[in-house]
């Protein structure tokens, strides 16, 4: 009803109109013609131009609403190609995809969680897809007019923040640092710059506190991840202070306030979190003869199958079954030292094999002379024992000169910052 009257109006109208026209003089009415003509010409061509593009807003509008999405995330030892199949991609399309997005992301280093969505038209064709890593670390692929799918990087500009945070240890290190909103991850840079100093097993009491000034990366207001940690501070029964500088050329790393570096030849403990000191370095009565004897190392109890690292770099110099001792693996490092670490469950490395500090080296277990799984660590300089708690390290490369300079320049900048508790 609606169009048959609208109808009617503009014919309605057109009448007198025309009737004007034709009283008037000849060469007005051939002007009024070509005028009307090119009127008429300019309202054809935006008519079928506006419809064009109203056409094509509807039909990309319908593409994009009418888009099916669906998210999937790659399970453990699950490559994209079947995490695809499993959501329901056909193996075709999965090919073409994975052929496509190969070409910005490295599919060897996909993790597991990594999450990914797929935007299906209609017809069952894959427009979009989106591989996640991190709400800053992501992979796009679209299809073009053309029909064919490309592969980008979006350039994503996170937001840095920094922050000062200061923790009391009530119950562990990492109830401190969860109770105000922080992540497991900045527990893990933490306890990295000072496990040359602390064995964060054994050492932390409640009421010692934490000062740590970092940084935080947000997107879109949300928090995405950590960045470094710049200064830090452990205040226990000891105080530990470090800063993060990079001297000229070299890389980047924490030193203490007096421009020692943080990282020494050996770590604390051969555990890194999970361990409880069972037995101290010195005399004692054996548990298993119950007769006295001295103790050459330190036992560390943890649970069956707790990783144990190498707590200095070295080369492997015994894997294998060392008696009373287990399963041993014995560490050659550089001037006279060797370090030892019997009872395990399990032994990762080989004789010969070069070893880095922190490396995985075996499993916490209980054989040989043992009464339940712990980890016996010996430390040796030119083969005499010494207590691996106390016995005073080698330092190793000190800041001099110029490089110590600029770190006091720097320390000096940054330190008083630690004092600004946000
Ligand atoms: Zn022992």
């Amino acid at each position: 009803m609606f169009f048959e009257n609208s109808f009617w109006a503009k014919g309605g109208s057109k009448g007198p109109y025309v009737i004007m026209i034709l009283m008037l003089p000849r060469e007005v009415y051939i002007k009024r013609r070509i005028v009307l003509g090119l009127m008429a010409a300019f309202l054809l061509l935006s008519l079928i131009f506006g419809v064009r593009l109203t056409t094509n807003k509807i039909q990309t509008w319908q593409k994009h609403s009418a888009l099916t999405e669906i998210s999937g995330y790659l399970k453990a030892g699950q490559v994209l190609f079947d995490s695809l199949l499993e959501r329901g991609v056909s193996r075709e399309a999965a090919n073409e995809l994975v052929a496509v997005v190969a070409k910005v992301l490295d599919l060897t280093k996909l993790k597991v969680n990594d999450n990914y969505t797929i935007y299906i038209d209609t017809q069952g064709e894959i427009q979009k897809f989106i591989y996640s890593k991190s709400a800053i670390d992501q992979y796009f692929v679209i299809r073009d007019e053309q029909g064919n799918l490309s592969a980008f990087v979006p350039a994503i500009y996170p937001e840095r923040r920094e922050i000062v945070k200061e923790f009391t240890i009530k119950s562990s290190l990492f109830g401190a640092m969860k109770e105000p909103g922080e992540e497991d991850a900045l527990v893990f840079l933490f306890v990295d710059i000072f496990a040359w100093d602390i064995d964060f097993f054994t050492y932390p009491r409640v009421g010692d506190k934490i000062k740590i000034y970092f940084e935080k990366y947000y997107h879109n207001g949300e928090f995405v991840e950590y960045g470094r940690i710049l200064a830090a501070e452990y205040d226990g029964r000891e105080k530990f202070q470090a800063v993060y500088f990079e001297p000229d050329g070299k890389r980047g790393a924490y030193y203490h306030l007096d421009g020692s570096p943080a990282a020494k030849m050996f770590l604390k403990s051969p555990l890194k979190f999970t361990g409880r000191i069972t037995s101290l370095f010195g005399s004692r009565v054996d548990p298993i003869t119950s007769q006295h004897g001295t103790h050459r190392g330190v036992d560390f109890a943890s649970y069956y199958g707790a990783p144990i690292v190498a707590t200095a770099g070295g080369v492997v110099e015994r894997a294998g079954w060392g008696g009373a001792y287990g399963n041993l693996i014995i560490l050659r490092h550089a001037n006279g030292y060797s370090t030892s670490y019997g009872h395990c469950s399990k032994l990762l490395a080989r004789r010969g094999q070069r070893i880095s500090q922190g490396e995985i080296i075996a499993k916490v277990g209980s054989t040989g002379h043992s009464t339940g799984p712990h980890c016996h660590y010996e430390v040796r300089l030119n083969s005499v024992a010494s207590n691996p708690l106390r016995f005073k390290q080698p330092t190793v490369n000190p800041l001099k000169g110029k490089e110590l300079a600029a770190f006091k320049r720097l320390s000096q900048e940054v330190w008083p910052k630690l004092g600004k508790i946000s």
